[in-house]
């Protein structure tokens, strides 16, 4: 997640493009149904606290030096994303042929170096150019003051948490249960100096973007903030319904029916200070009109401070909000119909 400073260049950007709202909206809560419930019990059962921490214990090393955009530990974050995806058989998804998507120097902020987005997926068995793409940044702070900042939560977590669901997605492919639509699990760089890879993707998406379900976007589920200290099982939900509601539904029936996480809306508000709905991957998405979910666990003190480490971070509850968010990305996946979008209400 991006600090606040770098935001506020956007915020005018933003506040350009209010919602559309509309308030007929009851008919949708008949279209969403649960689907597949034991395949998804069953293929959520791969995703797990142990596999979670021992990724991430690599992924928010020294040796990765805070995978600073164009760094060379961020070469090695990604060359690790892509060596996880080889490792399980999981296709690349530019060209068939590699994991990255390259962003020259040029189209990045001076002085940064070029990087790469990384890019794998599993292919839809019936509808395989439409896609759901499952998104976090890679990248994080680097090396400030001579201190590394290692980004175990921001977001080593969200990373590690689409390697987790991209798993249990092709070990369903492998058992005969593709997705009716593909599902691109999409690792963005240079999201900390202003959201450059998502930016980069929509420029150049390798699916089309009137072809794109949702956006879901992940960026910092491992931790606890202060608010809730002393009921820690929630996750906040940002952004579900401005585009269209009926993907609020689906999120909110699929926690129902498998996580039963509190999803808290507070930082869903319209007038939100923090202006979390501007400051992470999806809204680079959501500004093509494609519907997102931001996931987010709140800022604590070890926000963007060299604290932000492996050993803070609670697994089982990561691993819990990780098959919220594969739940939910079954359901759009394989469902029949597109989301209707709220101005088609
Ligand atoms: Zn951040």
């Amino acid at each position: 997640m991006k600090s606040l400073l770098i935001v506020s260049a956007f915020v005018i950007v933003g506040s350009c493009a209010e919602t559309k709202y509309s308030t007929k909206i009851e008919n949708l809560e008949n279209s969403v149904n649960i689907q597949d419930s034991e395949l998804i019990l069953e293929y959520s059962n791969s995703i797990n606290a142990a596999d979670l921490k021992s990724r991430l214990a690599i992924f928010a090393s020294e040796e990765f030096q805070g995978r600073g955009t164009g760094k060379e530990g961020q070469k090695k974050a990604t060359d690790y994303l892509r060596n996880f995806y080889k490792s399980k058989a999981i296709a690349p998804a530019v060209n068939d042929s590699t994991y990255y998507q390259t962003i020259s120097a040029d189209f990045l902020p001076e002085g940064i170096g070029a990087s790469e987005n990384v890019l794998a997926y599993i292919k839809g068995s019936e509808k395989p150019e439409e896609v759901l793409i499952i998104s976090g940044h890679l990248d994080h702070l680097g090396i400030e003051n001579d201190s590394i900042h290692f980004g175990a939560d921001d977001n080593g977590s969200g990373s590690m948490a689409i390697t987790e669901i991209a798993e249990a997605f092709k070990i369903a492919e492998l058992k005969g249960h593709s997705p009716k639509r593909s599902v691109l699990f999409l690792h963005l760089t240079a999201e900390e100096i202003g959201l450059q890879g998502s930016k980069f993707y929509v420029e150049n998406p390798i699916f089309k973007l009137n072809k794109t379900i949702a956006n879901l976007n992940i960026d910092m589920i491992g931790r606890v903030d202060e608010i809730h200290e002393k009921n820690p099982d929630y996750i906040y939900i940002i952004g579900a319904d401005r585009i269209s509601k009926e993907l609020e539904y689906i999120s909110y029936k699929t926690n129902e029916a498998f996580t039963n996480l509190e999803l808290d809306y507070k930082y869903n508000a319209e007038n939100d200070k923090n202006r979390y709905y501007y400051r992470s991957d999806h809204y680079n998405f959501a500004q093509q009109n494609i519907p997102v979910i931001f996931y987010f666990n709140g800022e604590h003190p070890d926000y963007h401070k060299p604290t932000d480490t492996p050993e803070k971070i609670n697994y089982p509850l990561l691993a819990k909000r990780t098959k919220l968010i594969f739940a939910t990305a079954w359901q759009l996946a394989n469902r029949t119909d597109f989301l209707t979008h709220n101005e088609e209400i």
